[in-house]
């Protein structure tokens, strides 16, 4: 079992955890890796391009596969172009879908508020662009001198790093969450897994839902209950032309009775 956590853990570091998904694997770099070990095809990686198809074969001591294409043009390191997502921020109405879609937490901004992008931090992953509702996000080339191979592996550590406090982070909001969804639910378990075998990213804890309480309501507490709420609207109308005083006090009743008997 470790030399298998071992081996998914060297694939991993090859990767270039830019979560994007494009390779199938909706949750990002690691269940990609874990699908590798277990035989899948190393050449997937989009963003990762021949080289990284390359260094995988090598690896894994496998014949050499052709690269998955990515629609953007290859760089003189052999990957494809990187992009970074911009925000006219004019046009941001603040909805913040895009801040829970960026694996990486490259977004900053809240409520209402106009948002920006990190330029730094951001990889292009473009799961930001689908969500926006008002489609303010452009790519654009990133235009920074490519990065050394040191560089890179500090890069790739430091979004992995991003991305496990990203899970953990969902997973605490997943439990009262109130906002919109708008990524599939991680599998976090896989991560808190890996996150438990090494020392440089966050352990990331798996949160249980507390047991639900279930309500039965009997068939006379229903009726009960249609009939409070109906005196209740009608009450409220009336109160909504006029204002009285004793109608007042007898919706503030139903209101409390209605209550009570919800639990
Ligand atoms: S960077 Fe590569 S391995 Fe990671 S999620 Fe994207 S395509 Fe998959
Ligand atoms: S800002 Fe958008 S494109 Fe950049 S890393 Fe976050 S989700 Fe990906
Ligand atoms: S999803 Fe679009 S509109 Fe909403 S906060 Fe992000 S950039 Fe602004």
């Amino acid at each position: 079992m470790n030399s298998q956590i071992s081996l998914i853990q060297s694939i991993d570091a090859l990767l270039p955890q830019t979560q994007c998904g494009l390779c199938g694997h909706r949750d990002g770099c690691l269940p990609y890796a874990q699908a590798i070990a277990g035989g899948e095809d190393a050449n997937k990686c989009v963003p990762g391009g021949q080289s990284v198809a390359d260094a995988l074969a090598k690896l894994l001591n496998r014949p050499r596969l052709e690269a998955e294409k990515s629609v953007w043009p290859i760089q003189a390191d052999g990957r494809p172009q990187r992009m970074k997502a911009v925000i006219r921020e004019d046009e941001c109405i603040g909805c913040t879908k895009c801040i829970n879609a960026c694996p990486v937490d490259a977004i900053i901004g809240s409520g209402k508020l106009m948002h920006t992008v990190l330029t730094d931090l951001c990889t292009g992953c473009e799961l930001c662009i689908p969500p926006c509702p008002v489609d303010c996000i452009d790519l654009v080339e990133d235009i920074q001198p490519l990065m050394t191979e040191e560089q890179r592996i500090e890069e790739q550590n430091d979004l992995r790093r991003r991305y496990y406090a990203h899970i953990q982070r969902e997973e605490k909001r997943r439990i009262n969450r109130k906002g919109p969804v708008v990524r599939a639910e991680i599998n976090t378990e896989l991560f808190a897994e890996f996150s438990a075998h090494s020392t440089h990213v966050p352990v990331i804890e798996v949160v249980e839902k507390p047991a639900e309480t279930i309500v039965t309501i009997d068939a006379q507490t229903t009726i009960q209950l249609a009939k409070l709420r109906t005196q209740i609207k009608k009450l409220e109308k009336q109160l909504s032309v006029r204002e009285d005083a004793r109608k007042r006090a007898q919706l503030e009743e139903l209101t409390q009775q209605l209550q009570d008997l919800q639990g």
